[in-house]
């Protein structure tokens, strides 16, 4: 077996194991149960010379970290990052089972997959490679294997940032998500994330006067109240701001010139994001650009007969980076208008966005390294709507960054349906060119 395929076989395998353990995160404090990736990650690194600590935030919230020393203090600590935990699935609307880690065709189903066991396990596969290499690097190299990522990290990585930084503690961090290739006319785009939007969480309540159902004329009915708090966020639109992050990026993916002018106007981009076509990209670019209100859930009345009195409306608010909880707050009632007074605000979570610069010795290695393995690539930058656990470190200024390496079988366009959705898979290829990736990246940076 060449190495390339035993590299590929490795990975994959890692990879099912940690699919099939489910560790599913549901948000209520006793899911995840991560504690069986955290073994499993413990018995593939056996025999490699490797000791580890435990960090564990609650029961069966089990974080990982391994590292290998660098021998020269002055040169940068590296983290590599991988989550543990995946999100819920809804198996009718899949293909295969999504606990079943099934390969077929050179695909690995399952959730998971490309969020981001993938990546979890390509860091592993390079980490255990270096170690049994005898690998002594200037810089430090840590393995962080962490719970909790998809319910925010308050077990996982803001636990550990906050209760034991010197396990984490590091110059530089790589996690999610990116290095997906973009075919542009003038070469393969690998993006780099760089920056995250604030996740601010909403509850609106607003108010009414109880009444008998048998007569609403003139009655103060909360749910209709909140019919239109409804329809006057779902239509708000705050006034575009380009970021220099978008800027790059869309300027390097191969639009037509008039395209790319439009989507980084202010004055212009939410009409030319109307027509844009692939969907997908036309919601990036709008999520890019604004910072977006979207009422997901309503809780309220209480019985068939009774005109309500209280209605709650959550609203989940991606604040672009540089604007605050507190602005966002003001655009809520911007949005609301003359209803202002009759809603209430609660706010379960506010955060800001964060970035880090793209200019940094590391990215420089990135790009060297991906460089040799898909000639002619160029690193570009990205900001991404969801959140990560990079925030937790940008928050703390040290430059953090999300990428890997994929291979062009699954199109780029795939994957922002993969994330949480149904039939998540990665190919195999992928898996080989990521670990790849890492270890060579780990030797060119530590030294
Ligand atoms: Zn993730």
């Amino acid at each position: 077996m060449s190495d390339d395929t035993a590299l590929e076989t490795d990975a994959t395998e890692l990879l099912r194991t940690l699919i099939r353990n489910a560790c599913v995160n549901d948000g209520t404090p006793a899911s995840g149960q991560e504690v069986r990736n955290a073994d499993a990650l413990e018995a593939y690194f056996a025999g490699s010379g490797l000791s580890f600590q435990r960090y564990s935030s609650g029961p069966g919230r089990v974080s990982l970290v391994t590292r290998i020393e660098g021998s020269d203090r002055k040169a940068p600590t590296l983290l590599l990052m991988g989550h543990t935990d995946v999100v819920p699935v809804n198996a009718t609307g899949w293909s295969r089972d999504p606990f079943a880690a099934d390969v077929v065709d050179g695909i690995v189903w399952g959730r998971g997959a490309t969020d981001m066991l993938n990546i979890t396990t390509t860091m592993a596969v390079a980490m255990r490679r270096l170690a049994k290499s005898g690998f002594r690097p200037k810089g430090t190299l840590i393995y962080l294997g962490v719970p909790d990522e998809e319910a925010g990290g308050t077990y996982g990585a803001k636990f550990l940032v906050d209760q034991h930084w010197d396990a984490v503690k590091a110059d530089y961090v790589i996690t999610e998500s990116g290095g997906v290739p973009i075919p542009a006319p003038d070469g393969i785009k690998l993006p780099v994330t760089v920056a995250e939007k604030g996740i601010n969480w909403r509850r609106l309540v607003v108010k009414g006067t109880p009444g008998h159902g048998s007569m609403p004329f003139r009655t103060d009915n909360a749910l209709v109240t909140a019919a239109e708090v409804v329809r006057r966020i779902g239509t708000y639109q705050p006034k575009a701001k380009i970021l220099d992050e978008w800027r790059r990026f869309v300027s390097e993916i191969g639009l037509a010139p008039e395209m790319t002018a439009a989507l980084t106007d202010p004055d212009r981009v939410l009409e030319a994001v109307h027509h844009l076509e692939p969907l997908g990209l036309a919601r990036l670019a709008h999520a890019c650009t604004h910072t977006t209100f979207s009422p997901n859930v309503v809780h309220g009345g209480s019985k068939i007969n009774v005109v309500p009195d209280r209605i709650a409306i959550d609203v989940d608010v991606r604040a672009l980076p540089g604007v605050s909880p507190l602005d966002v707050d003001a655009m809520l009632k911007e949005a609301l208008g003359d209803l202002a007074s009759r809603v209430e605000i609660e706010a379960p979570r506010s955060q800001e966005g964060s970035r880090t610069p793209i200019e940094s010795p590391l990215v420089d290695a990135m790009a060297r390294v991906t460089q040799a393995l898909v000639p002619g690539s160029k690193i570009i930058p990205r900001m991404t709507g969801g959140g990560t656990d990079a925030r937790y470190f940008r928050w703390k200024n040290i430059p953090s960054y999300g990428f890997a390496l994929h291979s062009q079988r699954i199109p780029y366009t795939e994957y922002p349906l993969m994330f949480h959705g149904n039939d998540e898979r990665i190919d195999t290829e992928s898996l080989r060119l990521s670990a790849t990736m890492w270890e060579a990246l780990c030797r060119d940076f530590l030294g």
